[in-house]
């Protein structure tokens, strides 16, 4: 099959590798639509100690199974699939407490699993009993299902932070996380979603999601104007959307006393610690929460929430490329000309 290979940091070549040997285990699905995440560039340029070149990446996936082991129940010959990231051990204490994201071992696929830019994706027996893999309905286009995976991460997010039906929020970063977050803050019940953003281009994408409150964050003091737009108590949720250590510091300093802040944009390895006062904290009684990746749960109502409309992708998914032109598909996103960018291997 045809595959991009990650040779060395920085060096992606697509090329022929040898097909995924299948066995009464394992599942082969034909890949359709695999999305590139933020997460692919910092690999591709940084590295990732559980990636060992030459490597496949690749982790939000959708496509069809054209191969079904004899001992696999979970999908069958001809099922439509989207495949997620993280996959739980299943005999760690966190994986057995539903809390897989946060494995020792953190098996992912497109790390220590061959990912999907590939025409071809082995699900393995772990990946099988215990990971991310969600049969998706005829309703839902394979690009819009490979977007259940960065959805489930968000999922995840907003579940640390107990939004409640009257609340506001706030959402730092309108990258595809943070407009996925303004569907899913009205779904729980957000009466005020206000987004702030730096490049003019992603606000414009972010403004199709109808929030409440755009603030331009190069033209306006961020935390003045959050406090001003909630009669200067601040919002109840503050959710960082993007890699910024100063909207960490500015998360915990606009949020409403009792208020949740969630970390969920991760940062670089060099950046500086967050500064902010204790006291802060301590007189707020508030609480700052981090999440990252998301478990098989996630997965599947993230799928259902897709296949019920319920949260829009058609803003968000700006450009798709065939495999050949991956690294044109990475040049695009390194430079945050698009969104969510979609790659197709059989195409
Ligand atoms: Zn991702
Ligand atoms: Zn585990």
């Amino acid at each position: 099959m045809k595959a991009a290979v990650l040779e060395e940091l920085g060096k992606m070549v697509v090329r022929d590798v040898e097909d995924p040997q299948t066995d009464d285990d394992s599942a082969l699905l034909k890949v359709e639509s695999v999305c590139v995440c933020g997460s692919d560039i910092r690999i591709f340029r940084h590295g990732n100690p559980r990636v060992k070149p030459p490597a496949i990446i690749g982790h939000e996936t959708a496509g069809t199974v054209v191969e079904a082991g004899k001992n696999v129940s979970r999908v069958k010959l001809g099922d439509r699939v989207a495949v997620g990231a993280d996959v739980p051990c299943g005999q760690c204490q966190w994986c057995r407490n539903g809390l897989g994201n946060n494995c020792q071992i953190n098996y992912a696929m497109g790390y220590q699993i061959s990912g999907s830019f590939a025409q071809y994706l082995k699900l393995p027996r772990l990946v099988l009993e215990e990971g991310p893999v969600t049969p998706f309905s005829e309703k839902l286009h394979p690009d819009v299902a490979a977007l259940a995976e960065p959805l489930g991460c968000a999922i995840n997010g907003l579940e640390l932070v107990n939004l409640r039906l009257g609340q506001t929020i706030v959402l730092i970063g309108m990258g595809p996380i943070g407009c996925m977050m303004i569907d899913l803050a009205r779904l729980m019940g957000a009466i005020r979603v206000i987004c702030v953003q730096r490049s003019r281009q992603r606000m414009e994408i972010a403004k199709q999601y109808g929030a409440d409150v755009y603030i331009a964050s190069e033209e306006e003091d961020v935390v003045t104007r959050c406090r001003e737009e909630t009669g200067g108590q601040g919002p109840d949720v503050v959710i960082t959307t993007c890699g910024s250590v100063e909207a960490h510091e500015q998360a915990v300093e606009m949020v409403a006393h009792r208020g949740y802040v969630n970390l969920f944009g991760g940062l670089g390895k060099n950046v500086r610690p967050m500064s902010v006062l204790s006291n802060t904290i301590h007189y707020k009684e508030c609480f700052v929460t981090g999440s990252h990746g998301s478990v098989p749960r996630h997965h599947e109502l993230a799928v259902k929430l897709l296949e019920q409309g319920l949260v829009r992708t058609e803003p968000i998914i700006t450009h798709h490329f065939p495999l050949d032109k991956i690294n044109e598909a990475f040049d695009t996103m390194e430079n945050k000309r698009g969104m969510k960018i979609i790659v197709h291997p059989n195409a």
